[in-house]
């Protein structure tokens, strides 16, 4: 049963405090998408004591290759064949039941926390979640959004262009481009709660507030751009943009995107707002 929206949302959130901020931004999510109609599932991953390592017990049934189990050609097969490991199947049940997945996190290390990353790496598997034939903006969830929302240590300016950790930007870019856009599903601006254990309690209240009137009418949400894969060569040429389209693009001060960026200067803000891209 879906709700008044026809929508599901699926929420992954790794925190191991309920008390903590990251919890009350899972909270908020899911009332705030309920109450527009949305149905809700949630992944608390810490709470399910998800298991995060990769390894042969994550098939059933008899490996390809005993000799040299390779995760990849295994987990490819036992999908096809029905064989994949409960724990996993469950969270690619959720994830196929979704049209809009929320991973809640503290930023950890310039990524997201070790327990979410084994998450995308078991569940997220090949054939489910992407495959060469079918990547990048051809992928499996081509109809689906997702977004980051996440809290950091470091303040805003510490994480802009020259600030003592940096664009911000760089570290969005293998999360949303390398996991989300690879997988085909359309990247929403991520929602980035600055220095929340620094800042005054109203501006955490505040926070909240802005993250659940966000979500009130997040469906309608202009993605961000990527560059689609019909601009890049096929795999004999190595994946790389077609001369046209870099002929096209030679004329901007700034490279298209963060990783595509031809040697220019980074467009700015590029995986952080969705309208200000320099394509
Ligand atoms: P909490 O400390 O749990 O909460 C912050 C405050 O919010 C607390 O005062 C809490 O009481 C309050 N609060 C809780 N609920 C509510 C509510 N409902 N309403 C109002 N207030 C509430 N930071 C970086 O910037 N870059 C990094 O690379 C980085 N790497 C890290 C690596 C590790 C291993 C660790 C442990 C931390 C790292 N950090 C980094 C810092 C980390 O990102 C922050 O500590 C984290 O984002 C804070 O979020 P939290 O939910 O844990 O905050």
């Amino acid at each position: 049963m879906t709700g008044k929206t026809g929508k599901t949302a699926l929420v992954v959130l790794a925190h191991q405090e309920k008390a903590s901020f990251n919890y009350a931004m899972k909270e908020a999510a899911i009332s705030a998408l309920k109450k527009k109609g949305w149905k809700v599932l949630e992944s608390d991953l810490y709470a399910m004591k998800f298991n995060a390592v990769l390894s042969r017990g994550d098939i059933t049934g008899k490996a390809k290759d005993p000799n040299h189990f390779k995760y990849g050609a295994e987990t490819l097969q036992a999908w096809q064949e029905g064989r994949l490991a409960k724990d996993i199947v469950a969270e690619q049940k959720k994830v196929e039941q979704a049209d809009l997945v929320i991973f809640q996190f503290p930023l950890y290390w310039f990524g997201m926390p070790a327990l979410m990353k084994g998450w995308v790496e078991r569940v997220l598997s090949m054939g489910f979640a992407y495959s060469f034939q079918t990547m990048y903006n051809e992928g499996p969830f081509k109809n689906k959004k997702a977004l980051l929302s996440f809290t950091t240590g470091g303040s805003q300016p510490m994480t802009s262009p020259s600030g003592l950790n940096g664009d911000i930007n760089i570290a969005l870019w293998p999360m949303q481009n390398g996991i989300l856009n690879f997988c085909g599903f359309q990247v929403l601006e991520p929602q980035i709660s600055y220095a929340v254990a620094h800042v005054p309690p109203e501006a955490r209240v505040q926070i909240l507030k802005t993250w659940e009137k966000r979500l009130e009418t997040i469906w309608d949400e202009t993605p961000i751009k990527f560059l689609p894969i019909q601009d890049f060569s096929g795999m004999e040429s190595g994946f790389t943009l077609k001369k046209e389209v870099e002929e096209a693009l030679s004329e901007s001060k700034y490279g298209p995107t963060v990783g595509q960026n031809l040697g220019k200067p980074l467009p700015p803000d590029n995986q952080v707002k969705s309208e200000v891209s320099q394509l």
